[in-house]
């Protein structure tokens, strides 16, 4: 390893030289308090900036092993961290001046989630801490400007990081708030199982957002308050006594007239599968985190899925037990949700009808008297939906304002009144009871083919110059394909769009062999991820700064939204 005076002397040689001089930085250089290690260096001032990570030892970053010896601890820890070096990095962003990217100093920005990221990792073994982040080296033109880069490396930056990285140089009693809320939260994930309970939804908590485009909690908002009949309490092991709403295994209902918060409430519900910083106001709003939402998405592609659950006979004489669309209509589109979301190990799904395709959620009356069962290829929902719970244990929590269907299938029944939720499952049968039913019969039951492989494609993945691209939260570019996950609406930050894309890479690379199946795939990255964190993706070019974790329902996701996804399986299977 070079010092960090070799590194000031490299510097000052190449001053005023062409830009690809820069190029002769790369190498660890030892600053004393961390190693600095310019990974890769842009090629020119306006191309993406180059890339740094600064590496504190164990020892020297101090932090007591209780803030990371357990992995929802430092997960906690490691947001904390970055959120501090985000506020720093800001300041000093293009403080150093010059063409294009000079002096751009960058870090992952965080949101309201907190999730674990490739800018930050505390070391679970030793305590060292990892950032990564990006700065623009500084030029003239396309000279370099190696005075203000300087500035940047010598000045800036340990500016930075000396006020942020140190256990000494931070609150002792804010990290000691931040662990301990992550404790709370890991503590009311693992007990909602224990309650039998799919959610958990905090007295107090705040769940509509600031506005459409801010995902900072509303001022001023109606806060939570659980009804008496579904209120639970739980003791947390350090905020103490803590009442909420719990939402029960089964069938739920959230009911009530438009405005009054039914969708604010599915929302808060959906995101609760990641943790929340505290203020956002959902820091107590947990759910069970395999839960999936399934929405209407017209247009989608579907690859060979089993959705002979709710769509047989189709009038051309398809065939729904391997079933794929380039152009999926609504109805096909939330059959194939929820069958993959079955694949993906959902143990909940969370449903608005605001979002949802009306002849895939339900049949009225009359419309089953007039029209034969044998003539509608469509099984709705409703007719479905007791049997995902009894035969997979498989929950829906299910926004309805204009059907009052559901109220017969329903095991709880939540009016929101005014933002407030209340109980009215009993009201809600007795006048269910009155309605004389016609009910047509329902084809038996029986559990969906997930019989799908990703057959190998060598040629396309191994491709060195594959081009993978986030675009914001709307997709992923793949070459010139693009995966459009803009209703994948679990997906809360670009950086989980970047990881979906080394993931897919990954996974074509590795594990498309035309065996496996699509779900032992996604199941076997979930394991990757959990116990190497994000790194494996790195295959040659160090890891990018920006990746966040996805979890393995949206990595299925998103390979089911990829169309040039090669599939093999049951026709195969079939035809022997
Ligand atoms: P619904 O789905 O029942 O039609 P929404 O959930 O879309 O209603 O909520 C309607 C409006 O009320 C939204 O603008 C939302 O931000 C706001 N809202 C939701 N919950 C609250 C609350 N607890 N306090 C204040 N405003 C709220
Ligand atoms: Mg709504």
């Amino acid at each position: 390893m070079k010092t960090a005076e070799e590194l000031r002397n490299i510097l000052d040689r190449i001053d005023h030289r062409g830009y690809p001089a820069y190029k002769d930085t790369k190498g660890s250089y030892d600053f004393g308090k961390y190693v600095l290690t310019i990974e890769h260096v842009q090629g020119d001032p306006f191309a993406a900036p180059s890339r740094v990570s600064l590496k504190v030892s164990g020892r020297t970053a101090g932090f007591p092993a209780s803030l990371y010896g357990e992995k929802h601890r430092r997960v906690a820890l490691q947001d904390y961290l970055l959120r501090q070096v985000g506020r720093m990095v800001e300041e000093f962003s293009f403080r150093a001046r010059g063409s294009g990217k000079s002096g751009l100093m960058w870090v992952s920005r965080c949101g309201q989630e907190i999730l674990e990221r490739s800018a930050c990792e505390v070391d679970s073994a030793d305590g060292s801490v990892l950032l990564r982040m990006e700065i623009g080296f500084p030029a003239n033109g396309r000279t370099v400007n190696s005075g203000e880069l300087k500035k940047i490396l010598f000045d800036f930056l340990p500016q930075c990081v000396g006020r942020t990285l140190f256990y000494a140089a931070l609150p002792a009693e804010k990290l000691k708030e931040n662990a301990e809320l992550a404790d709370d939260q890991l503590f009311i994930r693992e007990n909602l199982e224990k309650a039998g309970l799919v959610a958990f939804i905090a007295d107090g908590a705040v769940l509509p957002r600031a506005s459409g485009v801010s995902d900072r909690p509303m001022q001023g908002a109606v806060p939570f308050k659980a009804p008496e009949s579904l209120a639970v309490t739980l003791t947390l092991p350090h905020k103490g006594k803590l009442r909420g709403m719990g939402i029960p295994k089964g069938i739920t209902m959230i009911a009530g007239g438009g405005y009054h918060g039914k969708s604010t409430l599915l929302e808060a519900i959906e995101r609760g599968v990641y943790n929340h910083i505290a203020g956002d106001g959902r820091e107590y709003v947990i759910t069970d985190d395999t839960a999936v939402k399934i929405r209407a998405e017209d247009g989608r592609s579907i690859k060979k899925a089993d959705i002979s659950l709710f769509i047989r006979n189709l009038p051309n004489g398809r065939d729904t037990k391997a079933f794929s669309s380039e152009d999926a209509s609504g109805s096909t589109s939330q059959a194939a949700a929820v069958v993959e979301a079955m694949e993906a190990g959902a143990g909940v799904l969370l449903i608005d009808e605001d979002t949802s395709a009306t002849n895939f959620m339900i049949r009225d009356e009359l419309m089953q008297r007039v029209v034969n069962r044998n003539m509608e290829p469509i099984i709705p929902f409703i007719d479905r939906v007791r049997e995902l719970y009894e035969k997979e244990g498989l929950s829906t929590v299910l926004v309805a304002g204009s059907s009052g269907s559901y109220f017969r299938k329903a095991d709880c029944i939540i009016q929101m009144d005014c933002y407030k939720p209340v109980d009215i499952t009993e009201f809600a049968k007795q006048e269910a009871e009155k309605f004389p039913v016609f009910l047509a019969e329902t084809p038996a039951y029986e559990r969906p083919s997930f019989d799908r492989r990703p057959a190998p494609d060598g040629a396309f993945w191994g491709n060195e110059r594959l081009k993978l691209k986030a675009m914001g939260l709307d997709g992923i570019s793949l070459n010139k394909e693009v995966i459009d996950l803009r209703y994948v609406e679990q997906l809360v930050d670009t950086e989980q769009l970047n990881a979906l894309g080394y993931l897919l890479r990954y996974a074509g690379r590795h594990l498309f062999n035309g065996k496996s199946t699509l779900a032992e795939i996604a199941e076997r990255l979930g394991t990757l991820l959990e116990e190497k964190g994000l790194s494996f993706l790195e295959e040659g070019g160090g890891l990018p700064v920006g990746l966040a974790m996805p979890r393995k329902q949206e990595i299925l996701a998103c390979m089911n939204r990829f169309r040039s996804l090669k599939m093999t399986g049951w026709e195969m299977e079939r035809k022997r």
